[in-house]
């Protein structure tokens, strides 16, 4: 009897040996500043609400008028009779900010990044990928059947040598804009510049790039000006700076059909509810206008880096709001993340397989709707958890 359940908790208990067991913490509140964890307020250090938004008044009024008008739910896929005009809205919206013929919305990230390369890539084709890339786009190559090969972290001349190498009729490049993990940035100039001399498309997932860098909030693309020639496929997700859910595709006219007609992960799929869209164009509107936002952010940043710098900690090279404090220890590093919640300071605690072995470290996240002083009690509290 029960033999199933006899070997996942066999397995289970093999993860906990290894220190690698997950698990969930409470919110009682909604995602700000300061949060509710397990009863117990905390600091919020580790959420990607980099802007703020996920609590701002005026996108709650939006997803209420939104609900006001369409209801709670789409009631279908986008292909059958779940494609609103509140969808279509945000798609017009997004083409224009992103500076792209066109956009079109998936339900997560998660899902367009599965979407776009199965629908792209098959079994005679290559999908190069760099090392760090978001597990969403290692799925996705893995799921597209096609071989794959991943190149070392931002490194241009392993990407040229390994797209020199392969004889696939089709070959896609594909990273992270933003380093989700890192904090650090693609050299997308360069690798643009590779794919012009040599055959391949380039994808440019830029998650946490996206409200953060660029003039507008258009991300690294934006940031580093590059042509939708030089990035070609473009994905974003609103369930980060944007405060909203779901995610986007920017890019041709061509691109876009291809994925109404061969993404699985659209096509199988209720679409967002509606009212979800209409946030998300309320939401789009104040990462547009609101630079203070984004100028808030490089201060926090600064400010987080040269007292951390004072206090000899192991900072990466991230200029993003994404500042990882290595630990090194991957077991240290969960008993460190909680001192730090002890003392009132939620912070990511990120370890294998997330990262490689050995790189265990704290995600601190910054946002805009910390305060000077918030960081400098941060910086306290790490001090007091690592500080020699
Ligand atoms: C968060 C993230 C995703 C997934 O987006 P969701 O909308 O949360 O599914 C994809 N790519 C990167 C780089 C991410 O950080």
């Amino acid at each position: 009897m029960d033999t199933m359940d006899a070997t996942l908790h066999a397995a289970l208990g093999e993860r906990r040996i290894q220190h690698l067991y997950r698990q969930r913490s409470h919110l009682t509140s909604g995602c700000a500043a300061m949060i509710t964890v397990d009863g117990k307020p905390q600091h919020n250090f580790c959420s990607n609400d980099y802007l703020g938004l996920a609590g701002h008044p005026d996108i709650a009024l939006a997803l209420k008028a939104g609900a006001d008008q369409y209801g709670t739910g789409s009631g279908a896929s986008h292909l059958i009779s779940g494609h609103s005009e509140a969808h279509e809205n945000l798609e017009q919206q997004l083409a224009e900010f992103t500076g792209r013929p066109r956009a079109l919305l998936f339900s997560t990230g998660y899902m367009a990044n599965m979407g776009v390369i199965t629908a792209l890539m098959g079994r005679h084709d290559m999908v190069l990928q760099d090392y760090l890339n978001h597990a969403s786009l290692l799925d996705g190559g893995r799921l597209s059947r096609a071989q794959m090969q991943r190149y070392k972290h931002s490194n241009i001349e392993d990407l040229a040598a390994k797209l020199d190498a392969s004889h696939a009729s089709r070959k896609l490049v594909v990273t992270d804009g933003v380093f989700s993990m890192d904090g650090d940035l693609a050299p997308l100039v360069s690798v643009a510049e590779t794919l012009r001399h040599k055959s391949g498309w380039l994808m440019v997932d830029d998650a946490h790039g996206f409200g953060v860098l660029g003039k507008t909030g258009g991300g690294l693309v934006e940031a580093l000006g590059l042509s939708s020639d030089q990035v070609p496929i473009l994905v974003g997700t609103l369930g980060k700076a944007f405060g909203t859910f779901g995610a986007f595709v920017a890019g041709s006219e061509a691109l876009i059909e291809t994925l109404i007609q061969f993404s699985r992960s659209y096509i199988y799929t209720t679409a967002l509810p509606p009212s979800v869209a209409v946030a998300s164009s309320a939401s789009l509107k104040i990462v547009q206008a609101e630079s203070w936002r984004r100028e808030k952010l490089v201060s926090l940043v600064s400010r987080f880096r040269s007292g951390a710098e004072q206090l000899s900690l192991h900072l990466m090279d991230s200029q993003t709001p994404i500042q990882p404090v290595k630990i090194n220890d991957d077991q240290l590093v969960i008993a460190i993340s909680q001192q730090l919640r002890d003392q009132g300071f939620m912070v990511g605690a990120i370890r294998p397989p997330t990262v490689p072995k050995g790189s265990g470290r704290l995600r601190i996240c910054l946002s805009a709707m910390h305060t000077d002083e918030q960081i400098d009690k941060l910086l306290d509290a790490l001090e007091s958890v690592i500080g020699e």
